[in-house]
């Protein structure tokens, strides 16, 4: 494999930016604005289909006004956005419903030069993956918008009711547009987002660090303080880890991991602080109102110990909970450290009574109460 190819490998498993990025919009307190931006653009667009209809250039092809029909769901997703709550599956719904109504509104239009002025709608779509998601998302986007772009070229050399050179001169701009700036600003993003986080996040699985877990605990802290919430810390180990390293060699060893890693991701929420702490050790920090706790307790074993995938693995869970208001910041920095201090021992319990459990201590008033053993349901 020569240099080329490795790096368009390197390129290729850059993991989805979503999760990522999502949370350093939200970090930074604008998460919410991006969201009404988006929504913002995407119902400008409806109305510039709308527009469109009532132009005097614009020609459909077919008798039916499909285009009038994507106006409106359009403007009804710009509407809706802000207000639907984002997880990484919705936006590819967002992607691939985006890319399809441009191919609708492009295919559907009889006149070659809207038609490709319609397809510079494209290099939104692919702005919008270069930030949200990766590079094997952008190269799908390019290939489907691509192809529409060949079937909407036809004619435009033949048929055109501007110049050639007009033509040209569109083509020559839309090229940039839609392919250049997306992928030149993806691979600019991700170098810049790997320098910035790469002191703060474990190479191997993308999850933070220590330093990037206390980094994120302390601005939870700060954002929740003062908020009546339960605060979890959870801290997980592969059992026999070193069996899958010793049997199967270090890279099986290293997708167990990855594995655990990806579990933890759906099991945690998509505010929580989620860390690889040592080799085959794991720390999850996150608060929650009390309500939402049972059920994610219920869930954990479920998902972090399925008997599913080779080689099976199973984990060593220990959970301590708080439940309430802490009187300060400081206050509830020091009592994270308690909370850890108390899952780790959870953990070491669950371990030492064998392994592929879960093993839970809920603290009151600053007091632990009686471990509680789990086979895996919730304690709660
Ligand atoms: P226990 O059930 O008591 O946890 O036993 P264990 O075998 O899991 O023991 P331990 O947690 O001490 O094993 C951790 C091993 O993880 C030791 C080290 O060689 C290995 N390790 C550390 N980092 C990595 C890594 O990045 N990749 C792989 N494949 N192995 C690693
Ligand atoms: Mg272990």
């Amino acid at each position: 494999m020569n240099g080329t190819d490795k790096a368009v490998q390197r390129w290729l498993a850059v993991p989805d930016q979503f999760d990522r990025f999502t949370r350093f919009l939200r970090d930074n307190g604008i998460l919410m604005p991006t969201r009404i931006g988006i929504g913002v653009l995407v119902f400008l667009l409806g109305v510039t289909i709308l527009l469109k209809r009532l132009g005097t250039h614009s020609v459909q092809a077919i008798g039916f006004p499909l285009d009038v029909v994507v106006a409106v769901l359009v403007m009804i997703g710009g509407t809706a956005l802000p207000f639907t709550a984002t997880t990484r599956e919705r936006s590819y719904l967002f992607v691939i419903a985006g890319d399809f109504a441009v191919a609708v509104i492009v295919l559907a239009e009889a006149n070659p030069d809207q038609r490709l002025l319609g397809c510079l709608v494209f290099g939104l779509v692919g702005s919008y993956i270069a930030f949200f998601h990766n590079l094997r998302a952008q190269l799908w986007h390019l290939l489907f918008s691509g192809a529409v772009i060949v079937v909407a070229s036809i004619g435009v050399f033949t048929d055109v009711p501007s110049g050639l050179s007009d033509v040209l001169g569109r083509i020559a701009f839309a090229i940039p547009v839609i392919t250049v700036i997306p992928v030149v600003t993806q691979i600019a993003l991700a170098l810049l987002s790997n320098d910035a986080q790469s002191s703060e996040l474990d190479p191997l699985t993308d999850l933070l660090n220590r330093r990037g877990l206390s980094r994120r605990t302390s601005e939870l802290l700060q954002a929740k303080s003062g908020l009546d919430q339960s605060l979890l810390v959870v801290v997980i180990d592969i059992d026999n880890f070193k069996h899958f390293n010793d049997t199967y060699g270090h890279d099986v060893g290293d997708r167990v991991i990855l594995r655990t890693a990806y579990r933890l991701h759906d099991w945690a929420r998509s505010d929580a602080a989620i860390a690889r702490v040592g080799g085959d050790e794991f720390v999850v920090v996150q608060m929650m109102p009390l309500p939402y706790v049972g059920d994610l307790l219920a869930r954990i074993a479920p998902i972090m110990n399925s008997p599913t995938g080779e080689p099976l693995s199973t984990t060593s869970i220990g959970i301590a909970i708080h439940n309430g208001a802490w009187p300060d910041v400081q206050a509830a920095e020091s009592g994270l450290r308690d909370l850890h201090r108390l899952a780790d021992s959870a953990m070491y319990e669950s371990k030492r009574m064998g392994g592929n459990r879960v093993h839970s201590i809920v603290l009151t008033d600053q007091q632990p109460q009686q471990p509680q053993r789990s086979d895996g349901r919730s304690v709660l």
